[in-house]
């Protein structure tokens, strides 16, 4: 089967929902989402989203400087620069558009955006709708898109590998989960906008559908792929408790950093407060790991004692509800958190126009990395990055489209049924997420890093066969992605951002001020 279209966009997170709408102005699109439409990580985004919209306190300038100094030395400072302008008109656009974030009372009797700050912003910038910033955001989108109605969208449908033709992208492969048939959609743009790849960690906050299917099919295809070793751990992640321990794959429950930011404190299982709550997060999650080491547990806590119940229920209703769920009250009770795997500084290599170094092929989002990061993500500039850039890929596809359309693509044959049964595939999953934990984690050394590697070399040879299901298919792209992300932690012997090298604990900016790129046949 084959499908024609202008624009296909992998994704409908805020980078692919941003990308469609721009997009369908010019013409026929397809979006596909391998889970249900809305099941993102953009709709479990708490904190915010980052936009210098007050300028009589805050400036473009401000949040440039901000961000530039988060990335540790290694941010795109053109990128970013289109970053914080263009965030104000995109995050403005938003707003016309209905999303109803928080207002405070003004001195002056009004009311304004009640604009809160996070770890390494200097200035108030961050926009929030409560804790559920995210859905806020996904809403307003998809009501959007669904509201033109120019934009056909698939879901369960997972993007499986790039069509290449003479150095040319004209679209992808795609199983629908339901039929297990495959097509193949044709068109004069790709959009990758497939989100992040932590699933690859055996603890993380990403969702379940996050095991880098993007990185790994651009990667297969031939495209470049940057900064993979810069991976966030979030220092505070609830420890699974009450009968959600044995299922590995379920996401670990944010506890936002702005539950810091409103007084809460980190405690040893001594009840003694240690580190600094406010430090950037790769500081936190370090001494949060040393703290476990010293005392054995697999958490330390955090304690809202200091917060009045009232505003913990009113601030944060989300989290409140959810821990009650699994049996904390979190304005009495302590809270057991550890660090997990939370974001990819690293990806797909794009200019600031989401082009890739395919024709044709562009990403945005999460699996994209256009340098605005650097080594180190800034909370809340995540949501801004995949409006902004999602946007700016749907303009620049429109300009550089090929003048022909493509040709019809017979799909190549693939066998009927999986070779692995689920079970074994969760196992394979298992031995990677736990590899990867135990050796790419937090605190990286070379022996470390080469016996992960060495595992997942092994996983790699008892898995040498095509891949059929979702789940095998998934399988293949975690393997490939964290063999990238653990190569990249190999080569680069320094610390910077959120890569700490525990037998290279100092930046080296004379050799190391610089990007490691991976391209399929050139290093690998
Ligand atoms: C718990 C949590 C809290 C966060 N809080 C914040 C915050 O407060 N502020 C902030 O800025 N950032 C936050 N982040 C990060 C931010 O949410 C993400 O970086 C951002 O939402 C990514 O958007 P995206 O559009 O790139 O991808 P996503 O929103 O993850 O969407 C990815 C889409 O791709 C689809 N997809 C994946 N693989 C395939 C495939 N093979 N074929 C077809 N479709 C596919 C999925 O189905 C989905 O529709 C948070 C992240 C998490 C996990």
């Amino acid at each position: 089967m084959a499908e024609k279209c202008d624009f296909f966009i992998l994704g409908g997170g805020i980078a692919g929902l941003s990308a469609a709408l721009a997009a369908s102005q010019y013409g026929r699109v397809i979006l596909l989402t391998k889970g249900k439409i809305g099941e993102t990580a953009t709709e479990k985004a708490q904190g915010g989203i980052a936009a210098a919209i007050d300028q009589i306190r805050d400036s473009t300038q401000f949040h440039f400087e901000d961000t530039i100094a988060g990335g540790a030395g290694l941010c795109d400072e053109a990128a970013v620069k289109v970053l914080v302008t263009e965030g104000v008109d995109r995050v403005k656009e938003l707003i016309e558009m209905g999303a109803q974030f928080d207002r405070a009372e003004t001195e002056a009797g009004g009311t304004a955006f009640a604009l809160t700050l996070e770890g390494a912003h200097k200035r108030r910038r961050i926009l929030h709708a409560g804790d559920e910033t995210g859905r806020e955001i996904e809403k307003t989108l998809g009501r959007r898109v669904v509201a033109e109605g120019k934009v056909e969208i698939l879901q369960q449908m997972m993007g499986i590998d790039l069509l290449v033709e003479n150095a040319q992208c004209i679209g992808a492969s795609a199983l629908n989960q339901q039929t297990n048939q495959q097509t193949n959609f044709l068109a004069r743009s790709t959009l990758l906008a497939t989100g992040g790849v932590c699933q690859v960690y055996l603890h993380t906050t990403n969702p379940e559908f996050a095991t880098g299917d993007g990185v790994a099919m651009a990667y297969r295809a031939g495209a470049e792929v940057t900064d993979v070793e810069f991976v966030q751990f979030h220092p505070t992640a609830l420890v699974q408790i009450k009968g959600f321990e044995d299922i590995v794959a379920l996401p670990r429950f944010l506890i936002s950093e702005a539950v810091r930011g409103e007084g809460g404190i980190l405690l040893n299982n001594k009840n003694e407060r240690f580190g600094d709550e406010l430090a950037p997060r790769d500081i936190v999650a370090r001494s949060i790991v040393e703290e476990m080491k010293k005392t054995g547990e697999d958490h330390v806590f955090l304690s809202l004692k200091q917060i009045a119940p009232e505003k913990i229920k009113q601030r944060f209703p989300m989290i409140y509800k959810t821990c009650l769920e699994r049996g904390l009250d979190i304005t009495k009770d302590n809270i057991p958190v550890a660090p997990a795997a939370h974001y990819f500084m690293g990806g797909i290599k794009t200019d600031i126009n989401g082009r890739t170094n395919i024709d044709g092929l562009y990403a945005a989002g999460e699996c994209a990395a256009t340098g605005v990061h650097g080594a180190n993500r800034l909370a809340s500039n995540s949501l801004l990055e995949g409006l902004v850039f999602g946007h700016r890929a749907a303009l620049a596809a429109r300009s550089e489209f090929s003048e022909s359309s493509p040709t019809p693509h017979t799909p190549s044959p693939i066998p009927a049924k999986p070779r692995l049964k689920d079970v074994e595939v969760q196992r394979y999953k298992l031995v990677i997420k736990s590899a990867l934990w135990q050796g790419t984690g937090i605190i990286r050394s070379k022996e470390n890093l080469e016996e992960t590697f060495a595992e997942l070399e092994k996983v790699e040879r008892q898995v040498d066969f095509p891949a059929v299901s979702m789940e095998e298919l998934e399988l293949k792209n975690m393997l490939l992605v964290a063999k990238l992300i653990t190569r990249a932690a190999l080569d680069r012997t320094e610390s910077r951002g959120a890569h700490y090298r525990a037998d290279f604990p100092k930046k080296d900016d004379i050799n190391w001020k610089n990007h490691l790129v991976y391209k399929l046949g050139v290093n690998s």
